[in-house]
C-alpha cells in the first residue's frame, strides 16, 4: 500500500478515535468549542505595531527599532496557551484538519479587521524532515481555509526550506543564525504584496527569514499573520 494512503487511513483512524468533541473543554460536538475560542485569551494591545510583542507604547518597541525586520508587520490571533495550545498541539501532532477552518475563522476577522495590503497568502513551509514524517502541514492548512474565507490565493509551494537543526531550546539570537539562508522562493514574484501564514510565532525569527526570501525574490511586501504567539 503507497505510504500517502497510509497516512491518509491512519489519520482518519485518528479523527474516529477522537470524534466532535471539544478538545479543551470535552463537550460533544465541535472539535474546538467557540466558547472556548471565544474565551481563550487574545494577543490583544498594548503591542509594537511591528512585530506584536507586549509593549506599552504606540511606537515600535526597541527590538524593531535596533534591527528593523525585514517584514512590515505581523498580528497573531491568540495567546499561545490554553485551548489555543492544546489546538495547534492536535492540528500539529494529531493532524485533527477538521480543526484548520475553526482556528482560521478568528484569523480572517482580524486581518479583515487589520487589513493590511496584501495580494497573496503564503504558508510559512515545515522543516521538511518533519513534514514527510508527519505526513501533515498545519501552516498549509490554516493558509488554505484563511484564503478561502477572505478570498485571496494561496501561494502553496512557493517557499521551500532546506533543513536546519529544530528551534526549540535556542536563544532568539541562535534562531535567528539557524534560520538566516533557509528559506528560497521558488519563482520570483516581483511587485506582489504577500502575507505569510503560520500557526505560532516565536521570536520571529523565520517569519523574517521568509519575509527576506521573498523580498529577494522581488515581493514589494510582506506581512505575517499567525494563529496563535507565545507572550
Ligand atoms: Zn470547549
Ligand atoms: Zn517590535
Amino acid at each position: 500500500m503507497p505510504v500517502a494512503l497510509l497516512r491518509g487511513l491512519a489519520r482518519l483512524a485518528l479523527e474516529a478515535l477522537f470524534p466532535a468533541s471539544c478538545i479543551a473543554c470535552g463537550r460533544d460536538g465541535e472539535l474546538l468549542c467557540p466558547a472556548c475560542l471565544d474565551g481563550a485569551p487574545r494577543a490583544a494591545p498594548p503591542r509594537c505595531p511591528v512585530c506584536w510583542q507586549a509593549w506599552p507604547a504606540a511606537s515600535r518597541c526597541r527590538d524593531c527599532a535596533l534591527a528593523p525586520p525585514t517584514y512590515e508587520a505581523v498580528r497573531s490571533a491568540f495567546v499561545y496557551e490554553g485551548p489555543v495550545r492544546e489546538a495547534v498541539h492536535a492540528l500539529k501532532f494529531r493532524g485533527v484538519a477538521a480543526l484548520a477552518p475553526t482556528m482560521a475563522a478568528p484569523m480572517a476577522r482580524l486581518l479583515a479587521a487589520w487589513a493590511p495590503p496584501v495580494d497573496a497568502i503564503v504558508p510559512v513551509p515545515l522543516p521538511w524532515l518533519r513534514e514527510r514524517a508527519r505526513g501533515y502541514d498545519q501552516a498549509r492548512s490554516l493558509a488554505t481555509e484563511l484564503g478561502r474565507a477572505v478570498g485571496l490565493p494561496v501561494l502553496g509551494g512557493l517557499l521551500s526550506r532546506r533543513w536546519t537543526p529544530p528551534q526549540a531550546g535556542l536563544s532568539a539570537r541562535e534562531r535567528r543564525r539557524n534560520v538566516a539562508d533557509a528559506f528560497r522562493a521558488r519563482r520570483r514574484v516581483p511587485g506582489l504584496r504577500l502575507l505569510l501564514v503560520d500557526d505560532v510565532l516565536t521570536t520571529g525569527a523565520t517569519l523574517d527569514a521568509c519575509a527576506r526570501a521573498l523580498r529577494d525574490a522581488g515581493a514589494a511586501g510582506v506581512w505575517g499573520l499567525t494563529f496563535a504567539r507565545e507572550g
